[in-house]
């Protein structure tokens, strides 16, 4: 069996037994799991009959249930979403997303950031949904001058604090050219992602003194030279240690290592429509990640 198969396999297996995969942390150790959505586009439901290999997967209230039973087996634990949560069924014609962020609000999401579909009706229509979710957003690449009261929800990074632990988070955006229309993103500007990312890691590492950046991106994984993707992101940007990507909608079976003058960072995504939730473990120590696990947890 291939290494990441293997690792997928045994990640998913944990979940179902509630087996601990490794021993106790020393005193000098601390462990970290990162669950994740990508692109879940109003997908409450699971997928019905006749949709391939997603037929009778996701839903919102089997990812609720396998979340709820991941936090009961784990210490510290952060689900985080990277945007597209807009958008793809009739549930999203009906209730405009406020229904997927009061949903995503129960099962606990820690944060997210938005994508380019979160803007489809435009960004008052967005900061109603806003209002029934209990989480904070991240971005870094909106100039949002021309649209105060997105800025006052939509911040540029946080930090998570866990007992000997403290997580930045930060979030980025695709593009909007040809993905969303000038009127449904009034007042925001795009910006360049690495130019927008430079220095909130700087001010996380050296201000906040994070032991960890973790971006939600929704760049994309690969877009073949079609701008900038996590893949080229992470090769070029040092700092970040964990990229939770989305928009490429694209099947991981487990984080892939990218290489860069810091040392490395990971690249993740879960498909779509919250068919698989995404799972990395983590041990750190002395303020440095140490050790990696993790794969794609079918939510069936
Ligand atoms: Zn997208």
């Amino acid at each position: 069996m291939e290494r990441r198969n293997f690792i997928a396999t045994l990640g998913a297996a944990a979940a179902v037994s509630g087996l601990t995969l490794r021993a106790e942390p020393t005193p000098e150790t601390v462990r970290l799991t990162l669950l994740h959505t990508n692109d879940t586009h109003s997908r409450i439901e699971p997928f019905g009959p006749g949709n391939g290999a997603v037929s009778g997967k996701g839903g919102m209230a089997r990812r609720a249930t396998l979340v709820k039973e991941l936090r009961s087996q784990l210490g510290n634990v952060l689900l985080l979403d990277a945007g597209d949560v807009f958008q793809g069924t009739p549930f999203f014609n009906q209730y405009k997303g406020s229904l997927d962020y009061q949903l995503m609000s129960m099962i606990g999401y820690d944060a997210a950031t938005l994508g380019n579909h979160d803007f489809d009706n435009g960004v008052e229509a967005l900061l109603k949904a806003m209002n029934e979710a209990k989480f904070p957003f991240v971005n870094c690449n909106f100039d949002m001058k021309g649209a105060p009261a997105l800025a006052k929800r939509v911040q540029p990074w946080l930090v998570k604090k866990f007992p000997g632990l403290k997580v930045g988070i930060t979030g980025v955006c695709v593009d909007f050219q040809g993905l969303v229309a000038p009127k449904n993103h009034e007042g925001v500007k795009w910006l360049d992602p690495i130019e927008s990312l430079k220095p909130v890691i700087k001010h996380l590492r050296e201000r906040e003194k994070v032991d960890m950046v973790v971006l939600l991106s929704h760049l994309g994984y690969d877009l073949k030279g079609g701008g900038i993707d996590d893949r080229t992101l992470a090769a070029t940007l040092p700092g970040i240690d964990v990229i939770i990507g989305g928009h490429s909608h694209t099947f991981l079976d487990a984080p892939v290592s990218i290489k860069n003058s810091g040392g490395e960072t990971l690249v993740f995504q879960v498909g779509f429509g919250g068919v698989n939730l995404g799972r990395m473990d983590f041990t750190l120590a002395k303020g440095a990640v140490k050790a990696s696990s993790g794969g794609a947890l079918p939510v069936h």
